[in-house]
């Protein structure tokens, strides 16, 4: 977690991890783990709202699993998005990682942004969460735990609204287990700030950007940032860090382009004060100005600029163009003419093939074929990258939703069924699967194998479910 309270240390410390004893003392199994990490990414995706812009997630999603690329471990780990302006992010359970859009919004470079999530990234090999939370002492189903111990993550610090009167006893006694220990953090930073160098990133921005937040907290104390309430921010903290950055060696490694400022852009647009937006305040290079015109034309539905095709020429060109053009052509609403057709499809296939794990180019593209009424085309681009893909969860969304204009419920059930099992929902995955048995017309083996192939991946599941809430 990242919240910043303004609290002076005392007490100097070695610039060595503290000792926390071995992360292996966990409170609870790996089965256990697992099955919250699935409960928790559950009421995520149920109960709280995820921002799901296609290209915002991608890019958080490939930051967070380059970094974690350089842990050493091979923990699972997933990212997701909260569309809340504060400024915040958790680790929670199984490595499910959280960034609020706030957040996104208040780094002012990549190196900020990376610094955040490897430290979030280090509670996570630490075993941190488990090490605080006495799982054996809470009562209640694993649904309910994995709930409460978002609400305590993602942050409700309305004295009005707080935890423990909310949840009585129970919920007290988890929200003061969950508290980050001073040591949790300075240990999360320590590790976070060797991830950053090992990625590549420049050490230092981890305390440059805790120690900016903690400094304009001051000078608004009505304003402290979520995340400086979960993450205390000391001067003895922010001197370790400092310390620990100087001691790597300066040697950078190739750093991939950053496009911080065009996911920036995005949120902006979502936000809807693109209008409010003020471009001589900032100074923007040629892509990046075209980038935002292309932004204003989507939003405003008018016509594409011919700034994103040529940015789009470009032999390395960010997929975010490819899927910049696409999303303007479609809310255009333009009739391409067969030679702009053709080039879409040659720009679609050879980005696909760059960037195989970045759902936002067949998503995009298969509205784009929606709107323009090629509704098989669209379901074959998707069907295609399935198996490419690590979150597919709004690959079967938009499945389901175009098996539902071909009018073949069976499969519009059986996607929603899929989509459901992605984010850990097992009942309501259960409940589609039933429903797509139960519509099956003809004699559909495709189909009959898919439902089997679900079948068994939820009675595993739920297997193991019946064994956690038994303990
Ligand atoms: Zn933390």
């Amino acid at each position: 977690m990242i919240l910043i309270t303004s609290i002076l240390a005392t007490g100097s410390q070695a610039n060595s991890l503290p000792d926390l004893g071995s992360p292996d003392l966990v409170e609870y199994d790996t089965q256990t783990e697992k099955e919250l990490g699935r409960a928790f990414t559950s009421t995520l995706h149920t109960h709280y709202n995820l921002y799901s812009d296609l290209e915002t997630n991608a890019y958080i999603r490939e930051l967070g699993h380059k970094l974690a690329s350089h842990t050493g471990n091979n923990r699972n780990y997933s990212f997701y998005i909260i569309n809340d302006t504060s400024i915040n992010a958790f680790a929670g359970p199984d490595g499910v990682i959280g960034i609020h859009t706030g957040l996104i919004n208040a780094t002012e470079t990549e190196d900020e942004l990376a610094a955040v999530i490897a430290h979030e990234i280090s509670h996570v090999t630490q075993n941190h969460l488990s090490r605080r939370y006495e799982y054996s002492s809470t009562q209640g189903s694993l649904n309910s735990i994995a709930s409460l111990i978002a609400a305590i993550l993602i942050g409700m610090h309305d004295p009005s609204a707080g935890m423990a009167t909310l949840m009585g006893g129970m919920g007290y006694n988890l929200q003061q287990q969950l508290k980050n220990s001073r040591l949790h953090e300075s240990e999360a930073d320590a590790i976070g700030i060797d991830l950053l160098h090992k990625s590549g990133y420049n050490p230092h921005a981890m305390g440059d950007f805790f120690g900016r937040l903690a400094k304009a907290s001051q000078l608004d104390t009505f304003q402290v940032p979520e995340i400086l309430r979960t993450h205390p921010v000391s001067e003895n903290r922010l001197a370790e860090a400092e310390n620990r950055a100087q001691n790597l060696s300066m040697v950078q490694k190739d750093k991939p382009e950053s496009y911080l400022s065009y996911i920036k852009m995005r949120l902006k647009k979502d936000q809807s004060s693109l209008l409010e937006y003020n471009p001589q305040k900032i100074t923007q290079n040629k892509s990046e100005a075209c980038y935002q015109k292309t932004l204003e034309s989507i939003n405003t539905k008018k016509r594409v600029p011919n700034c994103i095709k040529n940015e789009n020429d470009k032999p390395q060109s960010l997929p975010l163009f490819t899927t910049a053009l696409i999303e303007s052509y479609t809310t255009s609403n333009k009739k391409l003419s067969s030679q702009e057709l053709e080039y879409l499809d040659k720009l679609v296939e050879f980005k696909l093939e760059l960037h195989p794990n970045n759902p936002s180019i067949p998503i995009r593209y298969s509205r784009y074929l929606e709107q323009a009424g090629e509704i098989e085309k669209a379901i074959k681009i998707l069907k295609n990258a399935e198996s490419k893909l690590t979150y597919r969860y709004s690959l079967y969304k938009t499945l389901a939703e175009l098996y539902a204009q071909t009018k073949q419920e069976s499969y519009v059930y059986l996607n929603l069924a899929k989509a459901y099992l992605e984010i850990g929902s097992v009942e309501r995955s259960e409940y589609f699967t039933k429903r797509t048995k139960e519509t099956i017309k003809d004699n559909n083996n495709t189909i009959k194998h898919e439902i089997t192939l679900l079948e068994n991946k939820l009675n595993k599941l739920l297997k193991n479910k019946d064994k956690s809430t038994d303990e």
